[in-house]
């Protein structure tokens, strides 16, 4: 049998896995067909152990080692703050709440995101990246990011503001903090507030509940008591185990989906919008073979979800013929 390290996680999906590598933060995609073959050990051709021992993926030794300690990956026993990341639609004028001694309570490695919705002038600009500045001084967290519009001649002296790029979902994460909270929380729900331009609270921007007005709220600790009330969470334990399609998919435990999860009367989970990743195929939407899920006979809706497996083998017999003929 081929010894994979502790640190090398594998999510096996309907058509292809993944290994995840926890420790140098990268993965690997490789067919169920291949996986076997490493899993059974028997006759594993050689091009794949080469392939596992120059990534040092396998572990050389047959028995179990003490110094190769076991990996915890049990998000439950480690002792997470109840908010992690607070997302700010800014725009000036309805800005009054957001002022230092708000902040000056935050809970460590809480993370504040900015995103400007409309376009700034310098003089707003500045005032911005006043307003931020003094917020860090006070607060215990160590960045604020900024996205959406801004200036592309924007000047920051301060390093602990950072301008970043929108992110483009889904988005693939392999890292060990990470992969412990896929395991049982909504990796892109769990633990976020999003606040309006209008100054309404939300768990993200996709969510349709609102949870009051920051407008209304004299401190943090009230913000924290409405993140703690059940209705609020609604999203966050909505993992990707539980989710139609994404339960087959070999990029669950590293994945952030922002799509809203809906339920059926059943207690299911599905999302009314296809995902970028089609992993009946494991093709990308662009990829050349790429087909919808509804082209595959994948049918998933409020009333239930339906695999057609027959033409799914076939469309991947034709795609994958080479590894396919040899399964
Ligand atoms: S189907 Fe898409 S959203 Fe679902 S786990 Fe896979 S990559 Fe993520």
């Amino acid at each position: 049998m081929i010894k994979l390290y502790d640190d090398i996680k594998v999510t096996k999906g309907v058509f292809c896995s993944t290994l995840i590598d926890l420790t140098r933060k990268c993965f690997y995609h490789l067919s169920n067909y291949n996986l076997e073959l490493i899993q059974q050990g028997t006759n594993t051709p050689e091009d794949i152990i080469c392939f596992l021992k120059q990534n040092e993926l396998i572990n050389p030794f047959e028995s179990n080692i003490s110094s190769f300690a076991p990996i915890n990956v049990s998000y439950n026993n480690f002792n997470y703050p109840i908010l992690e990341t607070i997302f700010i639609e800014f725009e000036l004028n309805h800005f009054s709440w957001f002022k230092n001694s708000f902040f000056s309570s935050l809970i460590d490695n809480c993370h504040i995101s900015l995103v400007i919705t409309s376009k700034l002038q310098m003089i707003e600009y500045k005032k911005l990246l006043s307003i931020c500045s003094s917020i860090l001084n006070v607060s215990p967290i160590d960045t604020i990011q900024i996205s959406g519009f801004y200036l592309s001649n924007i000047v920051i002296n301060d390093p602990r503001i950072i301008l970043i790029e929108d992110k483009c979902y889904p988005l693939l994460k392999s890292e060990l903090n990470f992969y412990r909270e896929a395991l049982v929380r909504h990796t892109y729900f769990n633990k976020n507030v999003f606040i309006n331009n209008k100054g309404e609270i939300k768990n993200a921007p996709e969510c349709p509940e609102k949870f009051g007005n920051i407008n209304d709220l004299e401190s943090i600790e009230e913000l924290k008591e409405i993140i703690s009330k059940p209705k609020f969470q609604k999203y966050w334990f909505v993992h990707k185990e539980l989710c139609d399609v994404c339960k087959d998919c070999e990029f669950r435990h590293m994945c952030v989906d922002n799509r809203l999860p809906y339920q059926r009367q059943d207690g299911s989970w599905y999302h009314k919008t296809e995902c970028n990743y089609n992993p009946y195929i494991c093709k990308w939407k662009g990829e050349e073979g790429y087909q919808t899920l509804e082209e595959c006979g994948v049918i998933v809706d409020e009333n239930g979800f339906n695999i057609n497996h027959k033409k799914i083998a076939a469309i991947n017999t034709v795609l994958w013929e080479e590894e396919t003929e040899n399964a």
